[in-house]
């Protein structure tokens, strides 16, 4: 269908979903071919140091699922879990030690880091060749003057999902919500690198709404469950919602979930909670061309992506 006859079945219409799901098992399947074909000894395989500080359930949760994505594919992973207590000078020595083992090819800090770290601080203190979450400055340089790096796993993966889908970058009014370094203006730049026109908002941003919805492809990363709302969204556009925003309420779960709620509030009764991105769904669905689904959407994509990365930092650490 295309955006025009979208724009005006307001009612009836559904936006397309964009799935993670596919795209980032195509991504993996292709790191998997290009492991086997590059190293076949195990033990020569690339390998990726996860260090986790403190007891945060989510950083958990995100340090786990990237072990098992590392498994999946035939990278070898460390987890390095460190207590609550642990000071920066021991996290710096460390990562010190991770820098200077040859057989590690990749380091992820989990972030965040407890109170009392200094975040920047430590990533200035990885091997920027091996830093696969593309957030130290001589990377984040890089980046911004258009040569090779490790770029951000969450923006990498939206430019895959993007183009694997055939949605067209080039010449496009795009607008990024949010300008934080490790979503909006890594994203920002590569939209810019594939041509868009990118227009970047943030809190201090006057009357949002009326800059989103000029957008044909919308990226929205605030962490603000459900902001992007009917009245921010050009009809037909593309939104792609990074945001990941944990609900308890059943009250809000109606509210934003239309056909779904039943379903979503069966999940807060067993589980306390469910996620929301920073686009309210059922708004969205009424007027966007395509949108992602959270979850189910960029958080597979960006999993894929840092096992991409750990591969690269093997290639290139190896010659
Ligand atoms: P940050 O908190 O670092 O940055 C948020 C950005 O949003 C800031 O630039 C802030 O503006 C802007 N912002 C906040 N409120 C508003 C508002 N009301 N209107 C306009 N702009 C606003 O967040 P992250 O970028 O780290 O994460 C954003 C969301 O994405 C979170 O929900 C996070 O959980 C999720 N996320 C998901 C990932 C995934 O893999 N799916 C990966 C990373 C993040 P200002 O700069 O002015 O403060």
């Amino acid at each position: 269908m295309a955006p025009e006859e979208k724009s005006t079945a307001q009612t009836s219409q559904r936006a397309e979903l964009l799935e993670g799901t596919r795209i980032s098992d195509d991504i993996k399947r292709e790191v998997a071919t290009e492991i086997e074909e590059l190293w076949r000894k195990p033990e020569q395989r690339p390998c990726l140091a996860a260090v986790r500080v403190g007891d945060d359930p989510a950083s958990e949760v995100y340090v786990k699922n990237k072990i098992r994505a590392c498994e999946e594919v035939g990278i070898r992973s460390e987890h390095h879990s460190l207590p609550c207590s642990t000071t920066a000078s021991e996290l710096r020595e460390l990562i010190g030690l991770l820098n200077s083992r040859d057989e590690i090819d990749g380091i992820l800090v989990q972030m965040p880091l407890p109170e009392g770290i200094d975040e920047a601080a430590i990533i200035e203190t990885l091997d920027p060749e091996k830093d696969v979450d593309g957030f130290h400055p001589v990377n984040v340089g890089r980046l911004a003057l258009g040569r090779p790096t490790f770029v951000p796993c969450t923006p990498a993966g939206i430019i895959e999902l993007l183009t694997r889908n055939e949605i067209s970058i080039r010449g496009a009014k795009t607008c990024v919500v949010g300008r934080s370094q490790i979503v909006g203006r890594p994203m920002a730049q590569l939209l810019t690198q594939h041509d868009a026109t990118v227009t970047v908002c943030h809190s201090r941003t006057q009357d949002l709404k009326s800059v989103t919805r000029q957008a044909d492809l919308l990226v929205v990363a605030i962490g603000r469950p459900g902001l992007i709302r009917r009245d921010y969204i050009k009809s037909g556009a593309t939104v792609i919602d990074v945001g990941m925003n944990k609900i308890s309420e059943e009250s809000i779960a109606r509210d934003l979930f239309g056909d779904d709620a039943a379903r979503r509030m069966e999940t807060i009764k067993r589980r306390g909670y469910t996620l929301v991105g920073d686009v309210h769904p059922a708004e969205a669905d009424t007027v966007a061309g395509r949108r992602t689904p959270v979850p189910g959407g960029v958080g597979l994509l960006t999993v894929a992506m840092l096992m991409r990365n750990t591969v690269k930092a093997a290639r290139l650490r190896r010659g």
